[in-house]
């Protein structure tokens, strides 16, 4: 199975294949293809097992053939538990974007660090990657909108619970659009993570990867 058989562009497989990836792992294969045609998937397979791939390409590979008018909007959240896995999955959205049509502008946002770069910044960002509370805290100073959201990424759900994240996460979800594709992944299935899919009112395809690659 190569990346172009999941239903990827010659392109970002190109784009893929500079990052040294050979093959797609089990869980990319079993969830890119659903994910490009616009399902709802819920991913569950252990860290390291090649879930960021799973969303990255496939949105860009969507988003870089709509024009959006520049403004606040952003149209797809990644929504993340910790900053250093925020600024690893920008690094992934900026890295397959070589070979794109046009560049998918991609930002990062987290605590830790002062609000008002980020706020700035945001005008024509088009895919927002945030850990919950600073995402609260540009929601409240209104530094960008949801309205046109199209796309929702939780990962790493079950570690959102761990951290303690269950509230905001909630907050973030009722102000979400209900028409959007949504797309979970998580190292593993419990109770918690469950419970997104009624919070977001959502029946996803449920792809759970046992065996790992590497
Ligand atoms: P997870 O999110 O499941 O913990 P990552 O997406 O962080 O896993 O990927 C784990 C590692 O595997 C990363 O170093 C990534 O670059 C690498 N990787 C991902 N997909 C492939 C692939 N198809 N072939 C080789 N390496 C890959
Ligand atoms: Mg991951």
């Amino acid at each position: 199975m190569s990346f172009e058989q999941l239903g990827l562009s010659p392109y970002i497989a190109k784009s893929i294949s500079k990052l040294g990836f050979l093959k797609p792992f089990e869980i990319q294969e079993q969830t890119i293809p659903h994910i490009l045609k616009g399902k709802d998937v819920m991913g569950i397979a252990k860290t390291g097992s090649g879930k960021t791939l799973c969303f990255v390409a496939p949105l860009l590979q969507k988003m870089q053939h709509a024009s959006y008018e520049k403004s606040r909007a952003i149209k797809a959240l990644i929504l993340v538990p910790t900053r250093e896995l925020a600024v690893q999955i920008e690094e992934t959205f900026v890295g397959l974007q070589d070979a794109l049509r046009r560049e998918v502008k991609t930002q990062a946002v987290y605590g830790g660090t002062s609000i008002n770069p980020q706020m700035k910044n945001l005008y024509g960002t088009e895919i927002l990657i945030a850990t919950p509370g600073r995402l609260l805290d540009l929601l409240d100073h209104n530094a960008f909108s949801m309205d046109q959201l199209e796309y929702l990424v939780i990962d790493e759900a079950d570690k959102m619970f761990q951290l303690g994240f269950g509230e905001e996460m909630e907050r973030i979800l009722k102000v979400v659009p209900a028409k959007k594709q949504s797309i979970l992944f998580s190292a593993t299935l419990n109770e918690k993570v469950d419970e997104i899919k009624a919070t977001l009112k959502i029946n996803p395809i449920v792809v759970e990867v046992k065996k790992q690659d590497i």
